[in-house]
């Protein structure tokens, strides 16, 4: 049986980070990574608060999550509302609209936001999630979220029985084919060069018998006057231009991590995600990682979150040790 945690529920919505104050953690990012690791934080009693610049992060260009344990159909607006009054309930200062520009990583470490204020904390938890990669044609736009998307974990499962375009020919699009094979009745799998996907992955997707594979071919524009109906693709050999139907296309090109702050301080994998041990551990001591941003693997609601909550153990034992070395010099003088 646990202890409950006493919560203050009239706690203001609008108190925010202190400049003056200097933190156990900060937080950079209020997506599900971050306001999870702030949660975890705040009630292993480190004195910790958010910067982000919008409160919800990706989440909140969700229309609908289907995948969250328990919460069986939830927007993913009223999704983060609800952890957003949970992190609140706990009076964490948040401080949205602050866009991270650049962070130190001194003895504290120190993050300048563009409101101009320098703040202070022992740790630092990055949070700062990804961005998905566009194909940047006419119609991907207007038709996100009627037939394009860029998740197909997220959003295959809408697709039973019916004919679908992956895009890509990486890890993320080859493995997003081979599931989607599954699910649909024919999977279109357009790349415009070759294939840099793994050997095993190739070896499954050449075993599905409704999967089309299509290289050399680039895409020029997503068709569908209120859902997706097909793209113009062009074959990059020939120069011939055809029509291909289908009733989604899944854009899986790659995430560009968000990590212009860090001026290179941490170590990046490849595609420029923060590299992190188990525990979130990145290559600087004291300074964190959860979520998207990172190297690990499916980039997903629930992994982030529980990504964050790690994090925050993880910032908590360093602060226990940080805490008992100082109070052993403090003895020794
Ligand atoms: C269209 C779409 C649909 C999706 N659907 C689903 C789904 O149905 N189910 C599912 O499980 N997953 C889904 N995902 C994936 C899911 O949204 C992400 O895995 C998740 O949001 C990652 O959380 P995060 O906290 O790591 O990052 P994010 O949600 O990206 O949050 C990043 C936070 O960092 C802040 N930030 C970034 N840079 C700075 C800076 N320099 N300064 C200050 N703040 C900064 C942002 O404002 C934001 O608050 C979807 C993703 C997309 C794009």
């Amino acid at each position: 049986m646990g202890m409950s945690f006493s919560l203050n529920l009239s706690s203001t919505p609008t108190q925010r980070v202190d400049p003056s104050i200097l933190y156990d953690a900060l937080v950079i990012g209020a997506g599900p990574a971050g306001l999870n690791a702030a949660l975890y934080a705040k009630r292993k009693g480190l004195n910790v608060g958010i910067l982000a610049e919008r409160i919800g992060g990706q989440v909140l260009d969700t229309p609908m999550v289907e995948n969250y344990l328990g919460l069986n159909q939830l927007s993913g607006e009223s999704l983060m509302k609800k952890y957003e009054d949970h992190v609140r309930e706990y009076e964490v200062p948040i401080s949205d609209e602050i866009r991270v520009e650049r962070v130190s990583l001194g003895e504290y470490k120190e993050v300048h936001g563009n409101d101009g204020h320098v703040y202070r904390a022992h740790t630092l938890i990055l949070a700062t999630g990804t961005m998905p990669r566009k194909l940047g044609v006419k119609g991907e736009k207007e038709l996100y979220g009627r037939g394009v998307s860029y998740c197909a974990i997220c959003d295959g499962s809408f697709y039973s029985g019916k004919t679908v375009i992956v895009v890509g020919g990486g890890n993320a699009a080859v493995g997003a084919a081979v599931d989607l094979a599954r699910i649909a009745k024919t999977v279109k799998i357009v790349q415009r060069s070759g294939f840099r996907a793994d050997k095993v992955l190739l070896d499954r997707l050449h075993d599905q018998l409704n999967v089309e594979i299509l290289l050399q071919t680039g895409i020029t524009e997503i068709l569908g006057e209120t859902v997706v109906e097909g793209v113009m693709a062009t074959n990059r050999l020939t120069g011939v231009v055809h029509r291909l139907d289908a009733d989604g296309i899944f854009v899986e090109i790659g995430h560009i991590p968000k990590t212009g702050c860090l001026n290179g301080l941490l170590e990046v994998d490849e595609q420029g995600e923060i590299m992190v041990g188990p525990q979130g551990e990145t290559s600087v001591p004291g300074v964190f990682a959860a979520g998207d941003v990172t190297n690990g693997p499916f980039k997903q609601i629930i992994i982030a979150a529980a990504d964050g909550a790690k994090a925050a153990l993880k910032a908590n034992e360093y602060m226990n040790r940080l805490k008992s070395e100082s109070h052993g010099m403090a003895m020794i003088q």
